[in-house]
């Protein structure tokens, strides 16, 4: 096997969330037209998971897909992820083979393992190197991985004689949630592994930055919202891309504007003194993350 070399580019500093999208019937309308409505002002980026509406986020996508026109299926750049439980060597090439049908999208740009489970890392890099080699992957990485485990990652590589393969690490990066700048950014940094933020409104996915009064006031002297504040702070430094969710049409356009919006140093000063970065709490949130995912499925029976 050949290590695959850090080259991704992200299109734009804003992608698209889709978690909880698909996940009702009532609701799968307003999610798909929510889609098709991001694609055509210009979202270029979706992220979604094989456990997002138990797959109904992906079906979302696939519909949102065929408007937009498969043929411009280049243009974009689609990330999924695979739960841990199914991460073996063979149950990654599964996983992937049905997020694509789901899609209807012919490979994905990027596949993460969702977070660390009991299979052992060189198993899933196994699936992942021949999802490589048939082109359904054109990049892989992690989710809600430590630096510890990223480290466990690195040794599972060199057994495999590989290096470098990572070119990502999903985590929950905000203004709210700091730890990941601790440790964990510039180890990543000097690894060339590539951040991609969720939770970028506000921990737990609340969106409580949008209604920040110093967001809001920056906000005003520069005519844009709190909301657009949190974003533009979240992706200042360019390694870093969000992934806003909204299924309302004015909320996916004011997210996509914020890539626009850069920070004078002065700016984002007032918003570190605001939000102190908690240095320990960041690998008690990826835990307490990964136990809330595991209750949720436990509970949907999935
Ligand atoms: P988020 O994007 O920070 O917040 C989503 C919430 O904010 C939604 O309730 C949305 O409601 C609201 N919102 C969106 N734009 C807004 C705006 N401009 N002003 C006010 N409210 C706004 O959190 P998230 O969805 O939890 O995370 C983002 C994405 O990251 C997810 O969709 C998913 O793709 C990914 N994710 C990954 C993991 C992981 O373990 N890897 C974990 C969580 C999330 P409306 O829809 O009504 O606008």
């Amino acid at each position: 096997m050949v290590a695959v070399e850090n080259q991704l580019q992200f299109p734009g500093r804003i992608g698209l969330g889709t978690w909880q999208l698909g996940a009702t019937s009532a609701e799968y309308d307003r999610d798909v037209g929510a889609v098709t409505h991001a694609l055509e002002i210009g979202y270029r980026l979706l992220d979604t998971a094989e456990m997002y509406g138990d797959g109904g986020a992906e079906r979302v996508i696939g519909n949102a897909l065929r408007t937009f026109g498969t043929s411009r299926r280049s243009s974009l750049f689609i990330v999924s992820k695979i739960v841990a439980e199914n991460a073996s060597a063979d149950g990654v090439v599964r996983s992937c083979e049905a997020s694509i049908q789901r899609m209807g999208c012919d490979y994905l740009d990027l596949y993460l393992l969702h977070w660390p489970g009991a299979i052992p890392f060189v198993e899933t890099l196994r699936g992942f190197a021949t999802l490589t080699q048939r082109k359904l992957i054109r990049n892989f990485g992690v989710s809600n991985f430590s630096v510890d485990d990223l480290q466990r990652w690195f040794l599972a590589e060199k057994s495999l004689g590989l290096r470098a393969t990572l070119q990502c690490n999903q985590v929950p990066y905000c203004a709210e949630a700091r730890g990941f700048e601790s440790i964990l950014q510039p180890w990543q940094r000097s690894h060339g592994i590539r951040t991609m933020a969720y939770w970028p409104l506000g921990r737990d996915g609340h969106a409580g930055l949008a209604k920040h009064p110093l967001l809001e006031r920056i906000g005003r002297e520069r005519d844009v919202s709190a909301a657009q504040i949190a974003l533009a702070w979240c992706v200042r430094e360019p390694e870093i891309v969000a992934i806003p969710k909204s299924t309302n049409h004015s909320r996916l356009e004011e997210n996509l504007r914020a890539g626009e919006v850069h920070l004078s140093r002065q700016e984002i000063q007032q918003i570190d003194q605001a939000f102190p970065i908690r240095f320990r709490r960041f690998r008690q949130l990826l835990w307490l993350h990964q136990l809330r995912s595991k209750v949720r499925r436990m509970r949907s029976g999935s």
